[in-house]
């Protein structure tokens, strides 16, 4: 498996093998710069070829505008990637974790928590795979990228690269809570990304009960680094800021905002919660929503009320997960089967059959553990 491979520059073996997990430069350093153009031009132009996969597309949710993927990955896990269609063209959600550590409270994908990291080449196929025209990348799927952070700067590398995707830097967003250290690190690096750092609070308490594996860096250093990120690249950032009535829309989070932001290159992006299974948080309705951002702009703040999508297909911010996950408990597949993607539309009226759908699905696993199970007597 890739994120298990050893480090040191890749061999043959190990780029044919995967492929999708090297930089051009590592490719052309093992392979020579001519062979290495044309195993780029293979990988990212001529179309995609199973023999080069290390994960397959297994269901596809469509509700409206919005696309869930859900990729089999090779060792059994699952992830999901979502794809928004909007008038400016295709943002991708992509993610870069199984499960993830910082389980914030509001969000389904921690829930279970972190399993592994993704690698560089599982990253960049979830973009690759997409039977569509990729115009925005947003790193705000499963998982907290920045704690994958040398796959997460790697994976950006690869779909940069000219002779492969070419992707503008600029189309591509990492939406962090903001551990300090990787913080620095990102500010160091010369990379013209958009930034974006999920905020929710405005005092150590409230962030904590919020992102309760996020106690160890300060909300105080998390603003500054972030700041400091925005000041050094010259970059508008913006702020998340996912509104919970009662706990986070006090007239001292006005303040703090104010203090904080005023002035500075900042937007503040309101979010509404998406439901999940978190009872503590409820969802405001739009008037409340206004309320607030008025109230925040009165404070001298820029502010855009961030339309939700997806919340039928379970595809919205915080409702990414893999049920096929639970426990820790994947079945294990040296080279699972390419079975055709099952697909899954949803009409207005039946917002809630995602999960009898999942349910259904989750027999071709049930079929390997009885073959693990028969090995093992
Ligand atoms: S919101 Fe992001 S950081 Fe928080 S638990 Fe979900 S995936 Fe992790």
């Amino acid at each position: 498996m890739a994120n298990k491979e050893k480090m040191g520059p890749p061999t043959l073996e190990m780029i044919q093998g995967n492929p999708y997990n090297y930089t051009f430069d590592e490719v052309a350093k093992c392979m020579g710069e001519e062979r290495a153009k044309s195993l780029f031009k293979t990988l990212y132009k001529n179309g995609v070829s199973p023999k080069n996969q290390t994960m397959t597309i297994k269901d596809i949710y469509v509700g409206g505008d919005t696309t869930k993927y859900a990729f089999e990955l090779q060792d059994g896990y699952c992830i999901e990637t979502v794809c928004i269609k909007r008038r400016t063209g295709n943002t991708v959600c992509v993610s870069t974790m199984v499960g993830c550590p910082v389980g914030c409270i509001f969000c389904a994908s921690g829930k279970n928590g972190f399993i592994r990291n993704l690698s560089p080449a599982e990253i960049v196929q979830q973009i690759v795979l997409l039977k569509e025209r990729v115009n925005r990348i947003v790193f705000m799927g499963m998982g907290e990228p920045l704690f994958n952070y040398d796959n997460l700067i790697k994976s950006i590398h690869i779909l940069r690269d000219r002779n492969g995707l070419n992707f503008p830097t600029d189309g591509i967003n990492v939406s962090t809570v903001g551990p300090v250290e990787q913080l620095k690190r990102l500010r160091e690096e010369h990379l013209k990304i958009q930034f974006t750092l999920s905020l929710h609070a405005t005092d150590q308490a409230t962030r904590n009960m919020i992102m309760p594996h996020m106690k160890s860096n300060s909300i105080h250093s998390v603003v500054e680094a972030a700041l400091s990120y925005s000041e050094r690249h010259n970059r508008k950032i913006t702020i998340a800021y996912l509104l919970a009535p009662g706990i986070n829309d006090r007239a001292s989070d006005v303040r703090q905002l104010g203090k904080w932001f005023r002035g500075k290159n900042v937007l503040i992006n309101l979010l509404q919660y998406n439901e999940t299974a978190c009872k503590r948080i409820k969802r405001p309705n739009k008037q409340q929503l206004v309320a607030f951002k008025i109230r925040l702009e009165e404070a001298g703040l820029e502010v855009k009320l961030r339309e939700s999508r997806g919340n039928r297909i379970k595809a919205a911010c915080g409702q990414l997960v893999s049920d096929y996950n639970k426990g820790n408990d994947a079945p294990t597949s040296d080279s699972p089967e390419k079975m055709s993607p099952v697909i899954h539309k949803l009409s207005d009226n039946k917002a809630d059959t995602t999960r009898g759908i999942r349910k259904e699905k989750r027999h071709p696993f049930a079929k390997h553990k009885a073959k693990r199970k028969r090995k093992k007597n």
